[in-house]
């Protein structure tokens, strides 16, 4: 059985709340091993991320993890933090950096991700499962994919117990990446992004900030669809199940989705992989 989790954003109004709210009673029936929820950099997001945790363990019942950033935070800030997941119940979160928006704020006093997984460790010990980030196609600030990779390392030694990469669409990076991390003496598992396309023209806009590749095959069908809304998720759902399906058969020890807050374009995807066997409660997309 193939472990599966979804990653959300705290939502802000009323509306937000609500959809979150659908979007948690219908992943449920996924069963994913956990739920996590992003942290916005440069503070904005500072009391959002605890109160959306809260929501998903209590209310939902879901094992939900906060991402922690240290990005433009204190050490004190973020020891206040670490006490209130520890308070909420907490045992896993997923430690970054972050990216301040650009022009905002002071670097933190934590400078890189690896820097926040040994003063984490430092303060609580082994109570948390860490997660952290790592980047298949490299990380779009990185001097080269070599470096990039013994940045990640370092995130391991210092104390993280898996990995989630960043999105890609060729199931070959991930591959080599895996292998070249093992080879570095990387034992912790790597879990592959998973992002579904529900909006294309969004998705590009992301993927250029974020450094992921979209392969001109994939941009020149999509741009074919045009308007063609339906059109775009029926490929983009059989392209990224396609892209699922590879990577459970080459050896991924689960797969984290970016859920955005919406079930469907996961649920599509979930509903084209052969999980049912051993995943009986998986649902018909809603
Ligand atoms: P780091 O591991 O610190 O790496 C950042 C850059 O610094 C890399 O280029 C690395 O090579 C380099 N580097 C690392 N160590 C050193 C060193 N010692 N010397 C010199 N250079 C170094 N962002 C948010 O703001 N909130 C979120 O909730 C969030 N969730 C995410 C979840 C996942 C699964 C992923 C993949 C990304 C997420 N991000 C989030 C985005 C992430 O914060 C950015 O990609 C950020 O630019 C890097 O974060 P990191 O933790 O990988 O940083």
């Amino acid at each position: 059985m193939i472990p599966l989790s979804f990653e959300f954003y705290p939502p802000k109004t009323d509306e937000q709340r609500e959809q979150l709210d659908r979007t948690a009673r219908r992943l449920k029936a996924h069963a994913p091993e956990y739920v996590s929820c992003t942290f916005g950099a440069g503070g904005s997001t500072l009391s959002y991320t605890p109160e959306t945790v809260r929501r998903l363990r209590q209310e939902h019942g879901f094992e939900a993890a906060p991402h922690l950033s240290c990005v433009g935070g204190t050490r004190e800030e973020i020891r206040e933090l670490l006490k209130l997941y520890r308070a909420i119940g907490c045992r896993r979160l997923v430690a970054l950096r972050g990216d301040m928006p650009s022009g905002m704020g002071h670097a933190g006093e934590l400078r890189h991700a690896a820097d926040l997984v040994a003063f984490i460790r430092t303060e609580t010990g082994d109570h948390f499962h860490i997660e952290v980030a790592c980047y298949p196609e490299t990380h779009p600030q990185a001097d080269d994919a070599h470096v990039d990779l013994r940045h990640f390392k370092a995130k391991v030694d210092a104390g993280a117990n898996g990995a989630i990469t960043q999105y890609f669409y060729n199931a070959d990076a991930y591959f080599q990446f895996v292998d070249d991390a093992h080879r570095l003496g990387v034992d912790v598992p790597i879990v592959p992004g998973i992002m579904p396309i529900a909006n294309f023209s969004q998705l590009r806009r992301f993927s250029e900030a974020c450094g992921a590749e979209i392969p001109r095959w994939i941009a020149r069908r999509m741009q074919g669809y045009g308007d063609d809304a339906d059109a775009i998720r029926e490929f983009g759902a059989d392209l990224v199940a396609r892209l699922c399906r590879r990577l459970i058969e080459g050896g991924a020890p689960g797969l984290h989705f970016y859920a955005l807050n919406l079930a469907r374009p996961s649920q599509a995807v979930l509903a084209r992989l052969d999980l049912a066997e051993d995943r009986p409660s998986l649902a018909p997309p809603a």
